[in-house]
């Protein structure tokens, strides 16, 4: 069996009727990951141990005859800010470089009681801050698509992985659009889901009121299959809803004929490359073919999305990364006389420039006298977001936009320039300040062969009609 036709329900059942074994499996993706990962730099952690412990398991139940589980010796990567019991996990950051956890974050759990083989840690920006994967402290990703260009950021090894073949599917995390843009970037499916929808339990915390768990995947399908493994209440993170979760795979096949669907003109204005823009057109014109009435709707806030982005992601990172002192887990510069300077130097030894200049700002924006200019203003200008989206929901079933405003860009054409960085999120980072779900599914390419991403939006906790339609566009494409 081609590597490339694995998804998950073919892979489990390769598994389950013994046509290969969940170890062979295994095996053969990590002499994939042997193979690749030199170039691509997608993986900064083999799990092994634990994954062929999980495999032989599979096997075993297969072996008796059992029904496997959902994700049954189906091989995953896990974005390496999500803390895995016994396994480095680092953040992508030189401050956790020697940081075992000694506990599971909820998703890696649930999928793993699922069946999923859980082959390693993806690379990533560091503290998932960035839209190029060139902030890891370890090594930049490359684009699998082309070796010169960035996979996105900052779930880039994630979205990496799935593209070459060096996993089924793969969880990243998404703050600002951290799985949409690289899945964009690509080629692949990325899912953000609802705020609440799935547990922060065990996610190193970047932004908590905008960061989200979701999945990398092949198709919509299995997006659907992840998603429904790792969404649901979870005692150990409060703000994770209480809210049924419905059958994804089964809403699937729900005609989309006569679904409305929701064309704002601010996510195809000034900024936009004209290539992306014609797919995007070109896929919009085919969800009409199948019956969804394209509906035009106003997001008037959208251009103040991004400022208001940073000043509130800022905030809460400088507040969240205050826990990394050197003295509780990860780095401690060695050599001081008093605790101030050791506090002093771990953190400066320890942090990147971004993860420095994003404390600063974050520091600024929360102090007495600028609180109320720039946090507070940033929370209205959130809650009016927000506005702009429930009116438009009450008109439309979901919004198509382009994830973002070009395909992928070279390695460190935006390095020297952090502004034209952070518009790399212009269309992604709206649904994290409104918390609704969103999906990137590829729709085309540019003549130089780089993937286009195109970007559904739906009403909160109506992820299953963001997958209903990105699937029917898939459906229809192929
Ligand atoms: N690129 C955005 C940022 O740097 C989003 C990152 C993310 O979603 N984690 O903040």
């Amino acid at each position: 069996m081609d590597r490339k036709s694995f998804t998950i329900d073919a892979t489990r059942a390769t598994v389950q009727e013994r046509r290969t074994s969940a170890v062979a499996l295994a095996g053969s993706f990590y002499a994939k990951i042997e193979e690749s990962n030199p170039r691509i730099g997608a993986y900064l952690t083999l799990s092994k141990e634990r994954a062929f412990k999980k495999a032989a398991e599979m096997d075993a139940l297969a072996e008796k005859g059992e029904e496997l589980p959902l994700l049954g010796g189906v091989p995953v990567g896990i974005k390496d800010v999500m803390v895995t019991r016994g396994v480095r996990t680092t953040a992508g950051s030189k401050i956790l470089g020697n940081y075992i956890p000694p506990y599971d974050c909820t998703a890696v759990a649930r999928l793993e009681a699922a069946g999923a083989v859980i082959l390693g840690k993806t690379n990533c920006d560091e503290f998932a801050m960035g839209s190029s994967n060139e902030n890891s402290a370890w090594r930049p990703v490359h684009n699998p698509r082309d070796l010169s260009r960035v996979p996105g950021g900052s779930s880039g090894g994630s979205a990496a992985a799935v593209a070459a073949d060096m996993a089924v599917a793969a969880l990243g995390s998404d703050t600002g659009g951290s799985i949409r843009q690289p899945a964009a970037f690509c080629g692949v499916a990325g899912l953000k889901p609802t705020y609440g929808r799935v547990s922060r339990y065990g996610l190193i915390a970047f932004a908590s009121s905008l960061d989200h768990i979701g999945p990398f995947a092949k198709s919509v399908k299995d997006a659907a299959i992840v998603l429904r493994t790792i969404a649901g209440r979870d005692p150990m993170d409060s703000t994770s809803a209480d809210v049924p979760v419905p059958d994804y795979v089964a809403e699937l096949e729900k005609p989309v004929c006569g679904l409305k669907l929701g064309v704002a003109k601010e996510y195809f204005g000034e900024g936009l490359d004209a290539e992306v823009r014609s797919a995007v057109e070109a896929a919009i014109q085919k969800l009409a073919s199948l019956g969804c009435e394209i509906v035009p709707v106003s997001l008037p806030h959208t251009k103040y999305a991004i400022p208001a982005y940073y000043i509130v992601a800022t905030a809460e990172a400088s507040s969240n990364l205050a826990r990394y002192d050197g003295v509780r887990y990860g780095f401690r510069a060695p050599g001081a006389r008093t605790l101030s300077e050791m506090y002093r130097r771990t953190r400066d030894q320890g942090f990147g420039a971004e993860v420095k200049r994003r404390i600063m700002l974050g520091t600024y924006a929360l102090s007495a006298g600028y609180y109320d200019a720039y946090y507070l203003k940033a929370q209205k200008v959130r809650t009016l977001l927000a506005q702009d989206f429930e009116a438009a929901f009450q008109k439309v079933d979901a919004i198509v936009t382009p994830t973002t405003p070009t395909a992928a860009f070279k390695l460190g054409e935006k390095l020297d320039d952090p502004l034209a960085m952070y518009l790399a999120d212009i269309y992604t980072v709206t649904a994290n300040l409104a918390g609704i779900p969103g999906i990137s599914i590829p729709c085309g390419e540019t003549k130089d062969k780089l993937p286009i991403g195109l970007q559904i939006l739906g009403k909160h906790f109506d992820e299953a009609t963001v997958l209903r339609v990105a699937h029917a566009y898939q459906q229809a494409a192929r």
